[in-house]
């Protein structure tokens, strides 16, 4: 589904994402582990079209869409959908507009996007919650209104960034689960980042680990975390 073939990118001068060759099947959930200013995000970014690599090759779903210093294939056509850190839920919108923000930008039909944003409220059971504000919901409420509008789309893949790390331990192992309910029910491909052994460890997905732009380390296809053996040495 996601295959970097030698990707590099740089960012000031410096060597942000180092000829990095990965491989990513359809309906897998990876996580990319590493220190902070390792070059998660940026994989992120590359793989959403947001950054263009300065050389190497990535291709999505077999059809290259960036190439050494082009984008082949615009972030829309992508099939992907984000989950980021900080939410930017639209404060101003309802809990349904939001989630209907990327429909309508498509320009989906009204009586399509009401379905759509019904079917996104079940699966994240947020229900009752149609008419209000995200600022008057709890950070999980609010996490899971950004989860139902990178779902809306019915995207492909699935990115999210350390979309856990505001939340408290309860609440984030809460949405974890949500996130495996999900994807065994989506089939969508994950690519997760943290920085949490723990979060990385109960996703029960391969590992990627990154440090300084470069793969350190790589699990098996269908390898856990656990049999990996993470250790210490982080
Ligand atoms: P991580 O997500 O692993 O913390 P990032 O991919 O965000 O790491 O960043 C890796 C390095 O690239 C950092 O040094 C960061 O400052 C730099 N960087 C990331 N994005 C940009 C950008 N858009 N412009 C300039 N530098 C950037
Ligand atoms: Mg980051």
């Amino acid at each position: 589904m996601i295959e970097f073939r030698n990707v590099s990118k740089t960012y000031r001068g410096r060597l942000v994402v180092n000829a990095i060759s990965v491989s990513i099947e359809k309906g897998e959930r990876v996580v990319l582990f590493g220190p902070s200013g390792c070059g998660k995000s940026t994989v992120l970014h590359l793989i959403a079209g947001l950054a263009i690599p300065d050389s190497g090759d990535i291709l999505i779903d077999g059809e290259l869409a960036a190439t050494g210093g082009k984008n082949l294939q615009e972030p829309e056509r992508r099939g992907v959908g984000m989950v980021f850190q900080d939410l930017a839920l639209w404060p101003h919108m309802t809990v349904a507009e939001n989630i209907e923000f990327g429909l309508v930008a498509k320009g989906a039909p009204e009586r399509e996007r009401r379905q759509r944003v019904k079917e996104m409220v079940e699966l994240v059971r947020l229900g009752d919650y149609l008419n209000v504000r995200p600022g008057t919901l709890s950070g999980g409420e609010q996490q899971r209104v950004a989860l139902a509008r990178a779902l809306a789309s019915a995207p492909r893949i699935l990115l999210m960034d350390e979309p856990l790390s505001n939340l408290d331990d309860e609440l984030s192992l809460q949405i974890r689960r949500e996130i495996l309910r999900l994807h065994c029910d989506l089939g969508f491909t994950l690519v997760y980042v943290t920085h949490s052994r723990e979060e990385a460890r109960d996703l029960g997905a391969r590992m990627i680990r990154l440090r300084q732009g470069k793969v350190e380390f790589e699990s098996e296809v269908g390898d856990r975390v656990k049999e990996a053996g993470l250790s210490d040495n982080h």
